[in-house]
């Protein structure tokens, strides 16, 4: 018998879609940070994805993902649940940050109760929802840091069970890179897929596009999370696949030795060889100063968006092939 899907104040029943604020944080001066959220009850049995994004404020193009793909699911012909948010983070999404504006950093989960603001927002974020999927996809797009090639990452750390059936949801979702995520030094991972991956709930972090709103962002996100939907058998019909994915275990960050203005000479997505010309940066009166050239051969990950940069910043990413 299939029942009522509940989140904090708002309930779906079988075959309903309904949309609303869940609280994700209340300030000692009784502020309130509402997050919103589609939920999607499907008239069918079957399991619940967890779909997140806008966790960084700039991450804008993940929005409308977020938007069609709730408007798109036929709540009668879903087998499961959906929980989509459009916009995780609605402080650094106000404030235009990629970051959350108190404190400079990100929701992570499990969060806590008692902690920042960003630590706050992902305690609620976890036990009202991350701890109901059974899959998750966190989406991440183009920022003011970084324009991205269309990327899954998944967590290679995981049970070899739950890393090859993230594998599957990545092969579906047609990214044009599969990043096997190994775990980053010391202490417990903070992020979502990560920690949703340990639990038992098969998971990607998806990155891709360039920052603001445009159709083929849109489409290809909105594509990816369809298409993962019918992998798991809760959507008829099989994946619609354009691209062969090329799969990387590690990416090498590349840094400016040099402050100035950076022009990227060459595209996310774009393969390149050792030694190529990454981009070139100018000074004030447009005269050259330097170049950053490609430490490895592979396919760029995310290169550099806003231009000006400091000295010792990062400005591309290049994934070994
Ligand atoms: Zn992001």
């Amino acid at each position: 018998m299939k029942t009522e899907l509940k989140v904090d104040g708002l309930t779906a029943g079988p075959g309903e879609k309904v949309k609303g604020f869940v609280l994700f944080d209340e300030s000692a001066a009784g502020i309130q940070v509402q997050a919103p959220v589609f939920l999607i009850n499907g008239a069918h049995e079957g399991p619940t994805l967890v779909v997140t994004s806008g966790v960084h404020g700039d991450d804008l193009n993940t929005i409308p993902m977020t938007w069609r793909i709730a408007e798109q699911i036929d709540a009668g012909q879903l087998r499961g649940q959906v929980i989509a948010i459009p916009v995780v983070n609605p402080l650094a999404f106000e404030a235009g940050t990629h970051l959350t504006p108190a404190d400079n950093d990100t929701p992570s989960v499990p969060g806590n109760a008692h902690g920042t603001i960003s630590e706050r927002i992902g305690h609620n974020l976890y036990h009202k929802i991350v701890v109901k999927a059974d899959y998750l996809i966190d989406m991440h797009g183009g920022s003011k840091r970084s324009t991205l090639a269309a990327l899954a990452g998944i967590d290679g750390a995981a049970p070899d069970g739950i890393v090859k059936r993230s594998y599957d949801m990545a092969e579906a979702f047609n990214t044009d890179l599969i990043i096997v995520m190994q775990p980053k030094g010391e202490g417990p991972p903070k992020a979502m897929f990560q920690i949703a991956s340990r639990n038992g709930a098969p998971s990607l972090i998806i990155g891709m596009g360039r920052m603001g709103f445009n159709a083929e962002d849109t489409e290809r996100g909105t594509r990816g999370v369809l298409n993962v939907l019918k992998r798991l058998k809760m959507l008829d019909g099989e994946p619609e696949l354009r691209v062969t994915p090329r799969e990387t275990g590690s990416e090498l960050y590349h840094y400016t030795p040099y402050g100035g203005s950076f022009f990227p000479t060459v595209e996310a997505a774009q393969e390149v060889g050792e030694g190529d010309v990454l981009g070139i940066v100018y000074d004030v009166f447009g005269d050259e100063i330097g170049r950053v050239t490609a430490q490895t051969n592979g396919m760029v990950a995310a290169i550099r968006f806003y231009p000006v940069i400091s000295a010792g910043e990062w400005v591309a990413s290049v994934a070994r092939l």
